[in-house]
Parts: C-alpha cells; structure tokens; sequence
C-alpha cells in the first residue's frame, strides 16, 4: 500500500506489514530475547538480541518516526529514562538549559543525576527567547524545553528557540508529551530532538509505561544508538506491541479529548468557585496566539486554582465522583490531581492549583461532575 502523509493514515499503518509466516492482520507479538542465526554467522531475520533490536520496537520505532514526520525514533523502558538519555549527550563541563517550570521529574533528574557528574545547569524563568538569553553561557550546548508545560500549560515558540540555540551552537530538545505529534512537530520547527512520555498519550490507557526520543541528524542517531542500545534501557516487546496499537487510536482520542477541554476550560473560567483557568485554548491564556499558530489541538489538560490553600483544593478534588484522584495522564478516564503534594517540598505548583486530564467520558457529564463538586459539600 502506498502510505499517505496523513497522521491518521500513518498511526494505522507505518512500521506494520501482514505476517508472512500466518497472515496476521495483527502483528504478531515475539517475546523472543534471542534470534537464530544463519550457519555462516549472519542474522537472516536481521534480529539478533532483543536489547539490540526486535521486531516488537522496531515496528513501533518506525511508526513514531514516520508521524514525527522522519528520521529515527529511539523508544525507551519509561519517558525518565528517554530524558536520560538527551541529558546523556551531554558530557561533564557542558551546560544545559532547562526551563523552572516543567515537569517535576526531569529537574529532579537534572539535580540528583546529572549535577553530580559535572553537567553545569542553569534554570530560566519565563519561555520567551529573552528568558533564554539572560541565562546563556558560552558553554550551554543544549536547551531543554516543554511544551505546552506542566502544570501551568505555558507555550514555547520551538522556532524561535531552535533559531536562537544554533545560533550559539546548541542544541534544542522538546518534550512534546502535552502535544503528541498530531498537535505539533518540533523537529519540523527546528528542534534537533523531540521526546515523549510515552506512558501519557501515545499508550493513551494508563497500562504501559515508556518513552522515546525522535531526531534526524546522524550524528544524534548514532549518539542514541549507542544510548539506547549499550545503555540497555529498553522497553519490552509487549510494552512496545501495546503503545504501537494504541498509536491507531491516537488522532481520535487526542482530538475528543481536545474537543472536551476545551469546555470544560471555558465552564470553569466562568465559575465563580474558580480563580484561575490555564487552557492554551483560551482566549485569555496569555500564549493563545503562539498556541493556535504553533498547535493544531490544544490537548487535554487543564489546570485551574481554588479559592483558598491545599485543604480547599483537596476538598473539591474529594467531592469528585467521575474524576479518579491520581497522577499521570493522556488516558482514556479522566483524572485529577494536587500536583504540589505529589511534587513535594521543593515545589513551585500553586497549593490550590489542580490539574485535570480530560479522558473520553462525555463533556456534559465531566462539567456536571466539575459544577457539583465545586458548589461545594
Ligand atoms: C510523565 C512525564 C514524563 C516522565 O515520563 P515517565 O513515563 O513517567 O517516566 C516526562 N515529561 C512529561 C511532560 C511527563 O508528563
């Protein structure tokens, strides 16, 4: 068949093919660690171990490329250790750049894993180019950026900041996992690597946990190689052979849940039991324009605040009866979480900011939930 450039069209069939051996429509899954070889010592099936390569990844490895829109993807056991392995490149005396807003982990992972080793760091408030370049240092070689970012869904223009990063000879790595591929594409805006969870949208059922990094230039392709594969952080075959059928679904779920955000963000900027709504998709959010030239879909999450402190976001969590009180997202139910009290101490979240991932129940219902809980006991 000859595939077409549409994300849709791309989800359902890159990287797969009918088995030949049964006539499978549905790939086969090989739990396999091991592959025969030929008796002149070749590797006729092209597999030889299962951290090396397998048929499992390499299908899903050629299905995520293909909706980045090319080049290579590197999929890993979990998203940590895809950022891992972009903080990997980096070697001891180099500086990286690193938004302070963004999610919890990966500034946890710079300080406890990559401080340690020399990596010099520095963490610049705000997202605009400006922002950036007051924190420069002749030695930065990679900026890190996120998104729309976690928890307040701010935006990142990716083409100004890819301008401005090979300009002084970095790189620009985007974690992209609000946005998936479908929203936005940052390696055709000039991003040199782009990263996902994909525990969040791409697995889409909160049941798979794993991550992966897409880049075109081939001296990155050889760097992940070796990461990936000498690094051995691999997910399994069935942790790939899940995420590669839910990327079919992707396009429908991303878009719906999109659709009920974007209600839901505009009932709640009109309750009076709320403070303050962060939805890219509102007019009012102050990166609205950068988000409709940069997005085609403005995602799945909101965060709002409460009156009041932690207690009184808590409370209106509890009263909740559809929303499930739990971290994570990009799941098919939705879910709702007090971001501070899982980030801990070191936290910057608002106490009364709450983040909801908008799953695929119906919108009414959600905003029915919404509206009761926040009327209060
Ligand atoms: C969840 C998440 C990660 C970490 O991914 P895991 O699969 O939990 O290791 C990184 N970045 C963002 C934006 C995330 O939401």
């Amino acid at each position: 068949m000859k595939q077409s450039e549409h994300f849709e069209t791309l989800a359902v069939h890159a990287g797969k093919s009918i088995d030949r051996a049964t006539g499978a429509v549905t790939p086969p899954l090989a739990l396999s660690t091991t592959f025969e070889r030929g008796a002149d010592g070749s590797f006729p099936s092209g597999f030889s171990y299962a951290r090396t390569d397998n048929p499992a990844r390499r299908s899903l490895e050629q299905c995520i490329a293909a909706l980045e829109g090319g080049g290579r993807a590197f999929c890993f056991a979990s998203g940590s250790a895809a950022v891992t392995a972009t903080f990997s490149l980096l070697r001891p005396g180099e500086h990286l750049l690193a938004p302070a807003e963004c999610y919890h982990g990966t500034l946890s992972q710079i300080r406890s894993l990559f401080a340690p080793h020399g990596i010099e760091f520095s963490l610049f408030e705000g997202h605009g180019a400006a922002d950036l370049e007051a924190a420069w240092r002749p030695n930065t070689r990679l900026v890190w950026v996120e998104t729309p970012s976690n928890p307040l869904l701010g935006i990142t223009d990716i083409a100004a900041i890819a301008r401005l990063a090979h300009a002084h000879g970095a790189r620009l790595a985007v974690d992209s996992t609000f946005a998936t591929p479908l929203a936005q594409r940052p390696l055709d805006l000039g991003a040199d690597l782009a990263v996902h969870s994909t525990t969040k949208y791409f697995g889409g059922h909160s049941d798979v946990t794993g991550g992966v990094v897409i880049v075109r230039d081939d001296a990155l392709t050889q760097a992940l190689t070796n990461l990936q594969v000498l690094g051995g952080a691999v997910p399994s075959p069935f942790d790939c052979w899940l995420i590669h059928r839910s990327i079919a679904t992707l396009a429908c779920r991303f878009r719906a849940q999109s659709e009920s955000a974007m209600r839901v963000a505009q009932q709640l900027a009109t309750s009076s039991a709320v403070d303050k709504v962060y939805y890219p998709g509102l007019a009012t959010h102050p990166d609205h324009a950068l988000a409709r030239r940069q997005m085609r879909y403005f995602g799945g999450i909101v965060s709002f605040c409460v009156p009041g402190g932690a207690s009184e976001a808590l409370a209106a969590a509890a009263r909740l009866k559809l929303f499930t009180r739990a971290t994570s997202l990009g799941g098919i139910e939705s879910l709702i979480e007090h971001r501070a009290s899982i980030e801990g101490p070191t936290t910057r979240t608002p106490q009364n900011l709450l983040r909801l991932s908008i799953g695929l129940e119906h919108a009414d219902d959600l905003i029915a939930d919404l509206t009761q809980a926040l009327a209060g006991s």
